[in-house]
């Protein structure tokens, strides 16, 4: 029989939704059909957009360079499919906007076989080429925030990286993508690390996993290389400890101050999914094109975790498992997630999960009450922040001050708030508008 030691210690507030993890958890991951178009933004990560090195017409092959990394901010985009550029054009996104994309005819009989190009050599690559291969290989963050993962691996002037943390909290209900990624793919998590590790020459290294996910926590304990000093840790369920601030304080104690990284106070954290993805493309010189999707809810009939193609239009997803009756489709989860208007739309890099309810269970239904004063929003926010003042604020358009007297920007969108508000109030939408008319503001202000 094993034992577990919890670490001690955890973050300030946060919640416990419902998990609803049961309907996937135990489906092992399977490769999803090809698309006959596959659609491709050149905005799929936080930074400069990619430039396409291809035209209208060219032929290409899967794992080919399509769009190149515009600066350091970015990184580049690999064929997803073997066909043909049918056209560079605007494409459908999240947020409404129309971005630039590349839509690529698939060849229907080709064996989709990936090229490879460039590979980097664990024994003899230096810190620098790992990061540039990480690069090279179009490595977002694939948790969902997309953010470039060679520049939050380059450590500023003056600071060094003491804890290198590999998250595998997945604690947003319904998604069990890293869950399977680390039953499934163990060698490639193992394989990412080791590339970590001489990138970033950590003092000490953790594997954080929550406590629903015990099989996944025993199944890496088992294989984990004798001459890698890596340090499971078990952390008991709570939302949102898969926030990097979050996990940084619960497994190091260290709080990361407001307005700051994680290395303020000496911590990466990398998904664990992406640190797959390193171990899986490195090794051979490929660049990124298909990732982990788990497919769930109550308006999907054939739920599971799937291997999907990058670019692959969401309505072919939902024809394909059965999405009937559909009121409301979120991409990436119901807390942190967003809700899509749009089924033209692609999944990206950072697409971790589709969750589709039916109109009796959407979100959509219920009414906004006046705030009653209850406090639970205080109680839930883990950055204890004051949503019921701040949703005030963003009511009367007060956004210069929700920033400047009540730390707006530090928000990040976890939901807590929203989902414990007696009065149904949507605090979180609130704040995400409410953040990009700041930011919109500050840009404006420094031109
Ligand atoms: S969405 Fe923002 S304000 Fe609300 S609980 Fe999360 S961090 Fe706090
Ligand atoms: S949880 Fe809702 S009702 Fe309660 S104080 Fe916060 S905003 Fe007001």
């Amino acid at each position: 029989m094993n034992f577990f030691k919890y670490k001690a210690g955890t973050f300030n507030h946060g919640i416990h939704p419902p998990e609803m993890k049961d309907d996937t958890k135990g489906l092992p991951i399977r490769q999803f059909p090809f698309s006959p178009m596959i659609v491709l933004p050149l905005a799929q990560h936080i930074g400069a957009p990619s430039e396409p090195v291809v035209k209208e017409g060219d032929v290409v092959a899967r794992g080919q360079l399509v769009a190149k990394a515009n600066g350091y901010m970015s990184v580049p985009l690999h064929a997803p499919v073997s066909g043909k550029v049918k056209k560079i054009d605007y494409v459908p996104s999240i947020s409404g906007k129309k971005n630039m994309g590349i839509y690529i005819e698939s060849f229907p009989s080709s064996s989709q076989e990936v090229i490879e190009g460039h590979a980097i050599d664990l024994a003899n690559a230096s810190p620098g080429e790992i990061l540039s291969g990480i690069q090279q290989a179009g490595i977002v963050g694939l948790g969902g925030a997309a953010f470039p993962t060679h520049v939050k691996l380059s450590i500023p002037e003056g600071k060094t990286c003491k804890y290198l943390i590999i998250n595998g909290v997945e604690c947003e209900p319904y998604l069990t993508t890293d869950h399977r990624v680390m039953l499934e793919q163990h060698e490639d998590i193992f394989m990412g690390l080791r590339y970590l590790i001489k990138a970033l020459n950590p003092q000490k290294v953790y594997i954080g996993i929550e406590d629903n996910k015990r099989d996944a926590f025993e199944k890496l304990e088992q294989y984990k290389p004798l001459d890698l000093a890596v340090e499971m840790v078990l952390l008991p369920v709570k939302y949102p400890q898969g926030a990097e601030k979050m996990l940084v304080t619960a497994i190091t104690g260290l709080e990361v101050p407001s307005g700051k990284l994680p290395i303020e106070v000496g911590a990466v954290v990398i998904n664990v999914a992406t640190t797959a993805e390193i171990g899986r493309l490195l090794p051979h010189g490929r660049g990124i094109q298909e990732r982990v999707i788990t497919i769930t809810g109550p308006g999907i009939a054939k739920k599971g975790n799937y291997l999907i193609t990058i670019g692959t239009p969401l309505r072919f997803i939902l024809e394909q498992v059965s999405g009937e009756n559909i009121k409301e489709v979120f991409m990436g989860g119901p807390m942190m997630g967003v809700s899509v208007s749009n089924l033209d739309i692609p999944i990206t890099k950072g697409t971790s999960g589709i969750v589709a309810f039916k109109p009796q269970q959407s979100l959509e239904n219920q009414s906004e009450y006046a705030c009653i004063r209850c406090g639970a929003c205080l109680d839930a926010c883990p950055l204890s922040l004051n949503p019921s003042q701040l949703g005030i604020l963003a009511k009367n358009e007060a956004y210069d001050l929700m920033a400047s007297d009540h730390h707006l920007l530090d928000c990040f969108e976890c939901g807590s708030c929203s989902y414990v508000c007696p009065s149904n109030i949507p605090l979180v939408q609130y704040f995400r508008v409410s953040k990009s008319i700041v930011r919109k503001r500050q840009a404006k202000a420094k031109s």
